[in-house]
């Protein structure tokens, strides 16, 4: 693997919180495809007919669809409430600040909010800015 992921958990659980896939050149995050994106919605018809992430090791190991599912309901809880909101966040550039390039010793260059999943709701989708203000001033 290309970065070090810091070992931050789902809250409540000993999930790892990032995802470090060896396909991509940054770490990630990653929700459950098809259950955490427009799918969901859309179904077939939808411009996620296709989908990269419901297939190879996405689906050859059933530990990293049971990782993903941890994240979606965290953080499906924590958008029930403000306060939980901020927690997502907080927990989210923190642990995003801690990762690192393996070749350079260095912060990663890049971080990719979804290595399977998408904006799966638009308090989620507001989310995002915020990550990236607070990640900014962090
Ligand atoms: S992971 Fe991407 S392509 Fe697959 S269903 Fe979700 S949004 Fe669509």
């Amino acid at each position: 693997m290309k970065h070090y992921i810091p070992r931050a958990y789902v809250p409540g659980t000993t999930v790892l919180l990032l995802t470090d896939t060896s396909k991509m050149p940054t770490p990630s995050w990653g929700l459950p495809a098809k259950e955490a994106c427009p799918y969901a919605l859309g179904g077939h018809g939808s411009i996620c007919g296709v989908c990269y992430a419901d297939k190879g090791s996405y689906t050859q190991y059933p530990g990293v669809k049971r990782a993903q599912r941890a994240r979606f309901a965290w953080v499906r809880e924590c958008l029930k409430t403000e306060a939980g909101t901020d927690e997502f966040v907080r927990v989210m550039v923190d642990a995003i600040g801690r990762t690192r390039d393996r070749a350079t010793g260095g912060p990663a260059e890049y971080f990719r909010v979804h290595d399977s999943g998408d904006l799966f709701s638009p308090a989620y989708t507001w989310d995002m800015p915020e990550m990236a203000i607070s990640y900014k001033a962090h």
